[in-house]
């Protein structure tokens, strides 16, 4: 099992984004990526963060919400959709 590079979320091949050739893009989930796009392309970094803070919270409603920003703060920015040293690998895709 691996997690999505854009929003994080753990993923199993159900969850695989596609490419534009129909075939699955195992980095990304497919509510984060479509057909070779991103469904969201506007998105920001911190959006993201904030979203997925959120929905962890939800899902751990014991979790401070310090906590959450903690882990997705340190999280998210470093999955290849945010970090510039990654985009030239699945650009190519
Ligand atoms: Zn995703």
């Amino acid at each position: 099992m691996g997690f999505c590079n854009s929003c994080g979320q753990p993923i199993v091949k159900e969850d695989y984004g596609t490419n534009k050739d129909g075939s699955l893009n195992p980095e990304f989930c497919k509510d984060c990526y479509q057909n070779g796009e991103y469904t969201e392309p506007d998105i920001t970094l911190e959006e993201m963060i904030v979203r997925k803070t959120k929905e962890m919270m939800e899902k751990n409603p014991r979790l401070a919400e310090t906590q959450a920003t903690g882990i997705t703060a340190m999280f998210i920015p470093g999955l290849k959709r945010w970090n510039p040293e990654f985009q030239d690998d699945y650009k190519t895709l």
